[in-house]
């Protein structure tokens, strides 16, 4: 790919406004000699006014997704994409997140921009683990584990029963939920369906993939080997 549109696809510009930066003498190399549109260079040796390129097409990352923030790319108020680089929101291919959180919910939240990756994690077939945490009203009546883990529960207006989840009970209003698939709402409308009432949700793992040292709103791009402990 030409350097001009590899550049304007990673956000810093229209393909006229990268043509200007070459232009400029902005574009360099790591010794800080002057790069040209036509040069072909690997993309780890390229600078833009001295900071290393953004990392290339292909980039997936996990964000520890604080309370009040929506998934969504429109909403007026806050957005997880707020939290990451301007120029992360202009990337073609487009960086999504990996399914959603509610606005209410905290925790691990995947992007990419890998398609496929992305389609491979969300599967119901691959039934990768997603693991709640949740803060309860009224404590646990003490038979949800074998309702959650039956395979036949249904939710309200839904066609077909919810895949068998584990529950583990920590305290008697705080419990861990390991889902393999991601419908609606999932654990507050389980939680609801028992007659409980999820107070507090976070999402603490998607497979072998937990928070680490994150903090609320950080984030951090994956390697392969992140990725892989996913599946
Ligand atoms: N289940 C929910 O109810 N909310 C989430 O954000 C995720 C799973």
């Amino acid at each position: 790919m030409k350097l001009v549109k590899l550049i304007a696809n990673l956000g810093y510009g229209s393909r006229k406004d990268v043509a200007l930066m070459f232009r400029e003498g902005r574009v360099t190399d790591p010794d800080g000699e002057v790069l040209y549109a036509d040069d072909k260079v690997p993309h780890e040796h390229i600078r833009i006014d001295d900071e290393p390129l953004d990392p290339p097409a292909g980039l997936t990352l996990m964000m520890y997704k604080p309370l009040g923030a929506t998934c969504s790319r429109k909403d007026i108020g806050r957005v997880v994409y707020d939290l990451l680089p301007p120029r992360y929101r202009v990337r073609d291919p487009a960086l999504s997140t990996v399914g959603r959180l509610d606005r209410d919910t905290s925790g691990l939240l995947l992007f990419t921009d890998d398609g496929s990756l992305l389609h491979r994690i969300i599967s119901p077939k691959a039934r990768v683990a997603k693991v709640y945490e949740a803060t309860l009203a009224s404590d646990l009546r003490g038979d949800e584990g074998v309702l959650f883990a039956s395979g036949t529960m249904m939710l309200e207006s839904e066609t077909t029963p919810l895949e068998p989840a584990q529950l583990q009970v920590l305290e008697p209003r705080r419990a861990r939920l390991t889902l393999t698939e991601g419908r609606y709402h999932q654990v507050r409308r389980m939680f609801a369906a028992v007659g409980n009432h999820v107070e507090a949700l976070t999402r603490v793992s998607v497979g072998a993939l937990t928070l680490g040292e994150l903090q609320p709103g950080e984030w951090r791009a994956l390697e392969e080997r992140d990725i892989a402990r996913i599946f």
